[in-house]
């Protein structure tokens, strides 16, 4: 029988990660994974704007003119789901169904959702762990025993977590737990959360900086995990990245690539030949230095 693929985008409604749901059904039909109907599940935690995001790339015009949706004539199904990971319960329900609707496991996941706010304090700091690391890190655990072998888990990271802004002592603390655990990983995270609470953070060899530390702690994870996941043998795939510059509501237009190039780096790691590399941090569709 046709084995039949599946992919889930959290934080998918605009942005980035719309733009992966599109090429990912733009990139299928010329994916090693290639094997009879594809659904994605386009998850945002809004259903309006969840809705809407499906409703936006059914009458896509690229789509059309690919014909790559089931409605045109091809193998892509996209399906809105629920997904808020900044809310253990909504994860766990939707892992519920897929488990239920999928029971031979799914192929990607791709963590995509994340948040930059404004200002600087504890309480912004605890707002942006809570999604971009601590949910971040939930789903990641959620989605991986549902991979099936070979598939992959994508997080999308960003260059804002690379480890040129740290004291050599903190800097070192990340290499070092990022090859140990992941309670290693999330220990720097609440020394940060400590040390901006004490308003000595900079003294700590942190910047004031929430959104940057929040993705050093999401690479720092994803590498701990995908080596965690590559000892179990089953040839799947995890890995960090960033994608690029882009221009989407979080940089307010100052991004320089569009959100479909912003895509490519995460959707090659999904759906490509990537040399089997894994717990690597990739730009520009190629590994770069954390
Ligand atoms: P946007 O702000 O345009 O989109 C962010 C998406 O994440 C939205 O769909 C938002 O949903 C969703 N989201 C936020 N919090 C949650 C949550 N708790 N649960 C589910 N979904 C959530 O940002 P981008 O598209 O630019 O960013 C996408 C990813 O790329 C982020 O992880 C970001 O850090 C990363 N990135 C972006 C760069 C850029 O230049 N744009 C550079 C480097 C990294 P809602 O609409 O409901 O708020």
């Amino acid at each position: 029988a046709v084995q039949s693929r599946v992919a889930a985008v959290t934080g998918a409604n605009k942005g980035i990660g719309l733009a992966i749901v599109r090429q990912l059904a733009l990139q299928y039909p010329s994916s090693p994974f290639k094997s009879g109907p594809f659904l994605i599940y386009l998850t945002a935690r809004s259903p309006e704007r969840g809705a809407e995001a499906v409703e936006t790339l059914n009458n896509d015009a690229q789509l059309k003119q690919a014909k790559v949706l089931a409605q045109d004539g091809g193998d892509t199904t996209i399906k809105y789901h629920a997904l808020d990971i900044g809310d253990q319960k909504s994860i766990h329900a939707f892992i519920h169904v897929l488990k239920q609707e999928h029971p031979e496991g799914i192929d990607f996941a791709i963590n995509n959702a994340g948040v930059a706010l404004d200002g600087f304090d504890s309480t912004i700091v605890k707002n942006t762990l809570a999604t971009n690391y601590y949910g971040t890190l939930e789903a990641s655990n959620a989605f991986l025993p549902l991979i099936r072998n070979s598939g992959r888990l994508v997080n999308v990271s960003s260059t804002a977590g690379r480890l040129n802004k740290y004291s050599d002592e903190i800097r070192n603390a990340f290499l070092s737990a990022s090859k140990t655990s992941v309670p290693a990983v999330t220990a720097i995270m609440q020394q940060f959360h400590t040390a901006v609470d004490d308003g000595r953070e900079k003294e700590a060899g942190f910047p004031s900086a929430a959104y940057a530390v929040s993705k050093s702690g999401e690479t720092a994870f994803t590498k701990v995990l995908a080596m965690e996941e590559a000892k179990r043998n089953r040839g799947v795939l995890v890995n960090a990245c960033c994608p690029g510059y882009v221009n989407t509501d979080m940089t307010k237009g100052r991004g320089r690539k569009t959100p479909d190039q912003g895509a490519m780096t995460p959707v090659m790691l999904a759906l490509h030949d990537i040399g089997g590399k894994f717990g690597e941090f990739w730009m520009g569709e190629e590994v770069t230095e954390w």
